[in-house]
C-alpha cells in the first residue's frame, strides 16, 4: 500500500510523527504487507523552529516533496497547493492520501485527492467550533465532506458527525482517540528545558497566541498585552511568540517588557513538553495546547469565545476567556478550581496504531 501524507503546519508534524512511527512498526511486523509512506510538505510553515526542528526532534521521514508555498492569502495559498499536489498525485498514484486537522494544507490535499478519486483519510475529523468566520472551521467541514475515512479523536467529534448525517454515507467514521496523546506519551520522558529559561523552574504560566481573531486587530492585541502585563504583577509567564504574532506586534508597534515575562521564540516540541510538564497554568488560543494542558494535568485558559474541544470546558479543565479584560478573572477562577484529570477523554495513546490497522483493513481503495 502506498500512502501520501500531506502536511504543512506545526501541529501536523507532531501528529504525523506518531503515524510514521506506527507505520514503521507495522512494516517490521508485516514484511509481506508493507506500507510505503511519502511525505508531502506544502511549506505552509517554513521557519526552522516551526518546521525543520520538528522533523529532526521527532525523526519524521524527510519529505519527498516540499512545495514551499507560504505567506500568501488563503485563496492564493490553497489554490497553488491544489495545483501542485494534483501533479504529484497523478505521478505517484497513491492508494490513500492522509490529511490532518484544519489548515489550508489539509483542504488542498483532500480536494486534490478526492477530485482524482483517491480516497482521503482525515485525522482529527469531526471537530466543530461552529464559528464559520474561522478559516480552520471552513477547512475542517469541507475536508470531512470529501473524506472516505473520518478518524475522530473523541466522543464530541463522533457526535458532531452523527448529527451531520455521516452514518448514512458510504464512508467510515472511526473513533481512535487523539493522536496528539500518542506523541505526548511517547516524548514525555525526553523533555528538554529551553536554554533561554535557565533561571526558571516551576510555578509559571505558558502562553501561546496566534489565531487571526486575536492578532489581526491592533486594539484587541494591545488589550491582551496590557492585561498580560497586569497578570505578570503576580504570575511569571513564558510567552512563546508565534511568527505571525511577532509580525503583528511589530506592525502595530506594540512594545512590552516585564520582569516576570519571559518572551521567547517558538520552541521545539521537546521543549514545549518540558514547559507543559513544569508549568502551573496554560494560556492559549491553540487547539493543540488546550488538549496538551489536559494531558499534563494543567489548568487552561483559552483566549477565544468558543472552542472545538468542548469537553474540556465541561469538565472544568478549560475556561473560555473571550475578552482580554477577563484574563485576570479567568486565571484566578481556573487556579482555584479542583479539576479531575482522570477521564480518558482522548483515548489511551494508541490512535496511530488504530489508524494503521483501519487503513490496511479498509475496502475503500
Ligand atoms: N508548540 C510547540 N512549540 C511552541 C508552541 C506550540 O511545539 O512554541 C506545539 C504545541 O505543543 C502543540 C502544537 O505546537 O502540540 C500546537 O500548534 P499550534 O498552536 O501552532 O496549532 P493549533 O493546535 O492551534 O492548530
Amino acid at each position: 500500500m502506498k500512502i501520501i501524507t500531506v502536511l504543512g503546519a506545526r501541529p501536523q508534524f507532531i501528529k504525523a510523527s506518531a503515524l510514521s512511527r506506527a507505520i514503521s512498526r507495522h512494516n517490521e511486523l508485516n514484511p509481506e504487507k508493507v506500507i510505503t509512506e511519502i511525505i508531502l510538505h506544502t511549506g505552509q510553515h517554513f521557519d526552522h523552529n516551526m518546521s525543520q526542528t520538528f522533523f529532526e526532534d521527532m525523526a519524521i521521514p524527510k519529505p519527498t516533496y516540499n512545495l514551499d508555498i507560504n505567506s500568501l492569502s488563503h485563496g492564493a495559498m490553497t489554490g497553488r497547493m491544489l495545483e501542485k499536489i494534483e501533479k504529484i498525485l497523478l505521478t505517484e498514484k497513491p492508494d490513500w492520501v492522509i490529511v490532518y486537522g484544519d489548515t489550508n494544507s489539509t483542504l488542498a490535499g483532500a480536494l486534490a485527492a478526492s477530485k482524482l478519486h483517491i480516497p482521503v483519510a482525515h485525522i482529527e475529523s469531526g471537530l466543530r467550533s461552529f464559528n464559520m468566520k474561522m478559516p480552520e472551521e471552513i477547512n475542517r467541514i469541507l475536508t470531512d465532506q470529501i473524506s472516505k475515512i473520518l478518524f475522530c479523536p473523541n466522543d464530541t467529534a463522533l457526535e458532531n458527525l452523527n448529527k451531520e448525517g455521516f452514518v448514512e454515507k458510504p464512508v467510515s467514521v472511526v473513533k481512535t482517540g487523539d493522536i496528539m496523546l500518542d506523541s505526548a506519551l511517547h516524548y514525555k520522558n525526553s523533555a528538554i528545558k529551553p536554554k533561554s529559561l535557565i533561571s526558571l523552574d516551576t510555578n509559571f504560566a505558558v502562553l501561546t497566541m496566534h489565531r487571526a481573531e486575536n492578532t489581526d486587530n491592533p486594539q484587541r492585541l494591545n488589550d491582551y498585552i496590557e492585561n498580560l502585563l497586569d497578570l505578570c504583577g503576580t504570575q511569571k509567564v513564558v510567552f512563546a511568540i508565534h511568527p505571525r504574532t511577532a509580525a503583528k506586534l511589530a506592525q502595530f508597534n506594540i512594545q512590552f517588557e516585564h520582569e516576570n515575562l519571559f518572551k521567547i521564540d517558538p520552541v521545539g516540541y521537546l521543549e514545549m513538553i518540558w514547559l507543559l510538564d513544569n508549568c502551573s497554568l496554560v494560556l492559549t488560543d491553540s487547539g493543540g495546547l488546550q488538549k496538551e494542558a489536559f494531558f499534563f494535568h494543567k489548568p487552561c485558559v483559552t483566549l477565544r469565545s468558543e472552542t472545538e474541544w468542548t469537553e474540556l470546558v465541561e469538565v472544568g479543565a478549560n475556561i473560555l476567556c473571550p475578552e482580554p479584560e477577563n484574563l485576570l478573572l479567568s486565571v484566578s477562577t481556573q487556579l482555584k478550581r479542583s479539576i479531575n484529570y482522570n477521564s480518558a477523554l482522548y483515548g489511551c495513546g494508541s490512535a496511530a496504531q488504530q489508524i494503521v490497522e483501519t487503513l490496511t483493513e479498509s475496502n475503500h481503495v
